[in-house]
């Protein structure tokens, strides 16, 4: 390949404590504008900051999850620049001695697994946010100011926009597991800044960096990735070179457009806080921590091919979200079947779900009853096609698999003198059916098998009407 691509990426999380980083403000998405405010993060002259312990647990849990080294001596670092929405003209931020360094994270490719390395993971304070109005007034809500963040930077080792992808949704499940955050995209929990450029391996040559900024969901990620990709490698073909620029994913136009030029590297003027004391963080404390971290997706995903025996692709579908995960074992507890469960959960209840555009958590059925239709359908009460159906209704209705097979009278029927009746009455009505069976014709037989089938509206348990069928065009 002439043309490399370099990826890396800056993501920012918003940390689900119950106060702010710095006072004891509700951290909460939304709320009355400039309701959830106290001096300190409206940065008051005099008001003191003080670090919420539950700020660095989070921290250390992500380092860890991450496999990062956790810092044991620590501080924070004052980050210096303007802008109307940053109250104190100064970010609380860290800059040499990061809470968490290296570490990395591993994404499964076709030809096997890759690692990401991570630079750094830090914490700081979120900014407010600026609302613009039509009017061409710009107004400040301070609810954001204060809120925790965490600052995930990784070494520029994705090369294609998939691998970028692979790598944010491994890190969002994994945050999401350990519950550090909610992840969602769309409220700003979770913000990815991606450096790209384009090298050419035969000359070295590459073109200057651009960041891409405000992407706020992974599928504009992606585009405005395959963008870039695409320009830079235009621009150096051409013997030309990209501006060194911050650009935005615009939706409509389906193209990335310039935000700013980059000059200099912004020089940030960091200074340790005064606010604040060296934070010393214990080997003992790290340690706790440890112990008490929720099993990590990847962990989960070998325990379930282990306990359960399923397929090493099913277990990683399963184990994508941590409520599936659960909502599979749960139904398993009450199964037993776990294969039956896995096929069921990877077939029509995903695709259902993906065809609503919604979640497992979303769903109107629990574990439960998912076990009970799946008894159903092993004990040949209703047949497996039934089955699906019954689901469907679950899925609309969110009544319980007995009560819908009942209400409408889906019950399998297995009595042999029951289906000899309809069989009889099908071979009667179909006469050249028979001749041509006995003809040597073996699909009459399907043919049968489905009038049978259709006289009963599907309930005829298909194993009984085959072999009843095959005893009585075998008879005489
Ligand atoms: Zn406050």
């Amino acid at each position: 390949m002439k043309y490399k691509t370099i990826i890396g990426l800056e993501i920012h999380v918003e940390l689900m404590t119950n106060t702010k980083i710095f006072c004891s403000c509700t951290n909460e998405f939304g709320g009355e504008i400039n309701t959830h405010t106290c001096p300190v993060c409206l940065g008051l002259p005099g008001a003191m900051p003080v670090l919420n312990k539950a700020v660095l647990e989070y921290g250390i849990k992500s380092g860890i999850a991450f496999n990062s080294k956790i810092a044991n001596n620590t501080k924070m670092d004052r980050k210096n620049y303007f802008y109307p929405d940053l109250v104190k003209g100064y970010q609380i931020s860290q800059d040499e001695e990061p809470l968490c360094s290296g570490g990395y994270i591993e994404i499964e490719l076709e030809d096997g697994v890759k690692t990401i390395r991570l630079n750094r993971i830090h914490i700081e304070e979120d900014t407010g946010k600026s609302i613009h109005t039509e009017e061409g007034d710009s107004l400040l809500d301070y609810n954001r100011a204060g809120v925790p963040l965490i600052e995930i930077v990784t070494e520029p080792d994705m090369n294609t926009p998939e691998e970028a992808r692979l790598f944010l949704e491994k890190l969002k499940s994994t945050l999401e597991y350990i519950e550090v955050s909610d992840c969602k995209m769309e409220e700003g929990s979770l913000r990815c800044d991606i450096n790209i450029n384009v090298m050419d391996t035969e000359t070295g040559e590459r073109t200057n960096i651009t960041e891409l900024k405000n992407l706020n969901s992974f599928r504009a990620a992606v585009k405005a990735m395959e963008y870039e990709e695409e320009r830079h490698r235009k621009l150096l073909s051409q013997g030309e070179n990209t501006v060194k620029e911050t650009r935005r994913w615009d939706e409509i136009e389906n193209k990335t457009i310039t935000m700013r030029e980059k000059g200099e590297a912004a020089d940030f003027r960091y200074v340790v806080d005064g606010d604040f004391l060296p934070i010393i963080i214990e080997e003992e404390w790290i340690e706790e921590i440890k112990k008490n971290l929720p099993e990590l997706p990847h962990d989960k995903k070998a325990r379930l091919i282990r306990e359960y025996n399923i397929p090493e692709y099913d277990a990683g579908v399963l184990t994508q979200s941590r409520e599936l995960a659960d909502f599979f074992e749960k139904t398993v507890e009450f199964s037993k079947d776990a294969n039956q469960v896995s096929n069921w959960i990877m077939g029509d209840v995903l695709r259902r779900l993906n065809d609503a555009g919604l979640e497992i958590k979303d769903l109107k059925f629990g574990p439960k009853e998912l076990a009970d239709l799946i008894e159903l359908v092993n004990e040949g009460k209703i047949s497996n096609n039934i089955g699906k159906k019954v689901l469907r209704d679950m899925f609309e209705t969110g009544k319980t698999p007995e009560t819908i097979v009942k209400e409408k009278g889906l019950i399998q029927i297995s009595d042999a003198g029951e289906l000899e009746e309809v069989i009889n009455k099908v071979l009667l009505e179909n006469q050249q059916s028979i001749v041509d069976y006995r003809s040597g014709k073996d699909r009459a037989l399907g043919f049968l098998v489905g009038q049978v089938m259709k006289a009963t509206r599907g309930k005829a348990n298909p194993q009984m009407v085959n072999k009843m069928l095959k005893e009585k065009l075998e008879e005489e």
